[in-house]
């Protein structure tokens, strides 16, 4: 079918407007052959052993760590990341992969239930079986366009599915080069499709015939999404935005902490989901204030094609005025601007790394959702303050405490209601492969990587196996001892 080049994915390069490339489209009245096609393949693969798998993504792990220059250049190009980022995506992305060619075999293996106390019932041990779902329809975001994709589809097809995904529509390119090197890979032809386009291609997808839907993106695409997956009976797993406290107590050394917090608010420009978005000094936040706004205007802003560049730019003219107009309500709610709060003057869509400062939770919730370069900071009188303020936000996805008394910091995040917490750092738990990450409340549900990961794509199956003709006591007709066993087992076991 001729697609209208008004309909083309254009990726542009964020750092100077100009054009990288266009992509068509896939026209929404074909993805439901193409979930159809996946479901055929995914049926010959799902018989497949281990070892078959297992020598497939090998084989597409080794050609990224060949490829890792072309992959960064590629990620920094359409994301406008620094090039650092863009091959610390590679590497984690790769680290993720081998971690299912490492422990995959491990962690869909058979498991075995003795019969323990259910043998005086005469009730036999089981096996636990992870069987594969069928096609995993995934939808995915940009601002980590390979980290937040390869993973995942390696995890599902370790496990025996057929994936249908689509790359953002603003990562297209990306998305290309992924299916790409998944082709290469030998995985059998139609198991592991890509479709392309904007929201109602995901649409398809979501209302097409899946076994599960990954969804990654922004909280309300996230809820319609879940909504037509619930009227479907279809399962789901939800990573969506963050809006991530982080908690400064009293003893925290200010200027390694400044130093982490500045990395931890503007890394990937603020538009990572794990980025620091609120700052809860307990006691005075001034001097913190102070340092924190002197950090951030110390970033090297610019085109991360040119070297010594801390942070690149948003991802598009719209997102950048999206997000300034979230600079601009929360100081109509009541927020100072401390450091930057403006767009930096063209080409490219560049914000100053800004710092607001708030003295309400009024002003806070204008900023909630927000997805770039800002932090907010707020002074608390103490802890409790503090843990309430973190918790006060419906989204859940990370959090950070920051104090040189472990016990004391570690007390504070076992409290804080969020997927993620860490003690003197932010953002890095998401790069080890086998830390299970993902958020609560309006933040999502399910986990990615690690043995949680790749256990979001099975079905549980339990397996019970007796002798035929074997002596069994739960038959008709009932004997009139049944009750009397029955009860000596309760004593027995349950006094
Ligand atoms: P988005 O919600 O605009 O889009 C995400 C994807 O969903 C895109 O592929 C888009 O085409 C598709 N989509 C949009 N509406 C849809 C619909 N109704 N049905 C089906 N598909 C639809 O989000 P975005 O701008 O790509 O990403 C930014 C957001 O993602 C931020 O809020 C960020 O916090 C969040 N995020 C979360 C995680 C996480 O792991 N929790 C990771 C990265 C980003």
């Amino acid at each position: 079918m001729a697609i209208a080049l008004a309909d083309a994915l254009i990726a542009r390069n964020p750092s100077n407007g100009a054009e990288l490339g266009r992509v068509n489209p896939t026209a929404s009245e074909s993805v439901g052959a193409i979930v159809e096609r996946a479901r055929e393949a995914q049926r010959i693969w799902s018989t497949t052993a281990w070892s078959e798998r297992r020598k497939i993504l090998k084989q597409w792990a080794r050609a990224f760590v060949g490829q890792a220059d072309t992959w960064a250049d590629a990620i920094c190009q359409e994301i406008g990341k620094p090039r650092g980022e863009a091959m610390g995506e590679v590497v984690m992305s790769l680290g993720a992969i081998r971690w299912t060619i490492l422990h995959g075999a491990r962690a869909l293996a058979d498991e075995k239930l003795r019969a323990g106390r259910q043998a005086f019932l005469l009730i036999p041990g089981a096996r636990v079986r992870y069987r594969p779902l069928g096609v995993i329809g995934m939808i995915g975001t940009w601002n980590y366009p390979l980290f937040l994709n390869a993973p995942a589809i390696a995890q599902a097809v370790a496990a025996g599915n057929g994936v249908v995904w689509k790359p953002s529509e603003m990562a297209p390119l990306v998305g290309l080069k992924l299916q790409e090197s998944l082709d290469e890979a030998g995985f059998p032809a139609g198991l592991v499709a890509m479709v392309q386009g904007r929201a109602e291609v995901g649409r398809a997808l979501v209302g097409a015939r899946i076994d599960k839907g990954m969804f990654t993106g922004g909280s309300e695409n996230g809820h319609r999404v879940l909504t037509t997956l619930a009227a479907n009976g279809v399962p789901a797993l939800a990573e969506l935005s963050g809006f991530d406290p982080a908690i400064v107590l009293p003893d925290a050394p200010r200027a390694s902490t400044i130093r982490a917090l500045t990395w931890g608010a503007f890394v990937g420009c603020g538009q990572t989901c794990v980025a620091v978005k609120r700052i809860y000094i307990v006691g005075d936040a001034k001097p913190w204030l102070k340092e924190l706004a002197e950090s951030a205007r110390s970033l090297r802003v610019g085109d991360p094609a040119a070297p010594n560049v801390d942070m690149g730019p948003l991802i598009s003219e719209e997102a950048r005025d999206r997000f300034d107009r979230f600079v601009r309500a929360t100081v109509d709610h009541g927020a100072e601007i401390v450091t930057g709060g403006e767009p930096r003057p063209g080409p490219g869509w560049f914000y100053a790394p800004t710092v607001l400062s708030a003295s309400s939770a009024e002003a806070e919730s204008a900023l909630a959702g927000v997805f770039g370069p800002v932090v907010l900071v707020r002074q608390v009188h103490n802890e409790e303050e503090a843990v309430a303020a973190a918790n006060s936000s419906r989204f859940g996805l990370a959090a950070s405490v920051w104090g040189r008394d472990l016990d004391a910091a570690r007390a504070v995040a076992r409290r804080l209601d969020v997927g993620t917490v860490t003690v003197n750092d932010a953002v890095t738990p998401i790069g080890h492969a086998s830390a299970p990450f993902g958020g609560t409340k309006a933040s999502g549900f399910g986990r990615i990587h690690g043995i949680h990961g790749i256990r979001e794509f099975v079905q549980t199956q339990v397996e019970q196996t007796r002798h035929a003709g074997g002596f069994r006591p739960q038959l008709f007709p009932y004997s009139q001892r049944i009750p009397t066993l029955l009860k000596a087992y309760l004593q027995l076991f349950h006094r």
